[in-house]
């Protein structure tokens, strides 16, 4: 039996079919015999059509403000996560990142994580429920939502992997994994069972969108064992 933080990304949620069968590719994992902690990202494309909504009010808003707008499409995700696998009969709880006590700095839209707190994911794992929590959001000393930066859900994972001590941090996308290049663009790129921390930076700073650069460098830091693969095929994936 093992802990593993199983994040998945916009895509893999964008609508109820696939929270769905992400739901089955969670209690699958449940079933094994596994704690499992989910971290999901927003629905599709709801955060840009957050970012579209507050531009119709206002075209300067406060970053504070916009954080308080860009953490509701995370916080969608975790609830209907949490309903699509209480009708499959699965004991689970979804978390917003102030209940978890996710803290962060208070730099709104680009917030640290400084500190989790594993005391309430770790009861609700001993009460053997899937726990469901919020990507890209922290909280700051103040109780003030943040926002992480874009892309900020693989740091979420990858930091609360770190802070639980979890033995694998799976992080689900629509690709088949780490490519040595863009297979979009160069059609021979070929996919990497293994990749060091070092060689993934190169790859995410040179603009490879598999993982957020800030992941990987936590994931270097607090050596979490990340396993990028597609939530859509069996395929292997990489483990970085
Ligand atoms: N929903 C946020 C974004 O689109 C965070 C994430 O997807 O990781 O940037
Ligand atoms: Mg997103």
């Amino acid at each position: 039996m093992a802990l593993i933080v199983q994040k998945f990304g916009g895509s893999s949620v964008a609508n109820a079919e696939r929270v769905r069968h992400v739901a089955g590719i969670i209690a699958d994992n449940y079933a094994e015999g596994h704690d499992i902690v989910v971290v999901l990202s927003a629905q599709g494309d709801t955060t840009d059509d957050l970012i579209e909504k507050a531009q119709e009010l206002n075209p300067r808003p406060s970053k504070r403000e916009m954080d308080v707008l860009l953490s509701t499409g995370e916080q969608q995700s975790v609830a209907l996560m949490a309903m699509a696998l209480e009708a499959m009969g699965l004991p689970c709880i979804s978390l917003a990142a102030w209940q978890v006590g996710i803290q962060s700095t208070s730099v709104h839209s680009d917030a640290r994580i400084k500190k989790i707190d594993t005391e309430r994911i770790q009861s609700e794992l001993d009460q053997h429920r899937i726990v469901i929590v919020t990507g890209f959001q922290g909280v700051d000393r103040n109780g003030d939502v943040t926002t992480l930066g874009r892309g900020g859900s693989d740091t979420s994972a990858v930091a609360i992997a770190a802070a639980l001590h979890a033995d694998l941090c799976q992080i689900y996308t629509d690709v088949d994994g780490v490519y040595t290049a863009d297979p979009r663009v160069c059609p021979r790129a070929k996919k990497l069972d293994v990749i060091s921390y070092d060689d993934m930076l190169e790859l995410s700073s040179s603009g490879a969108g598999v993982l957020q650069m800030r992941a990987v460098e936590f994931a270097r830091k607090y050596q979490v064992v990340i396993h990028s693969r597609s939530a859509f095929s069996d395929a292997e994936g990489t483990y970085i």
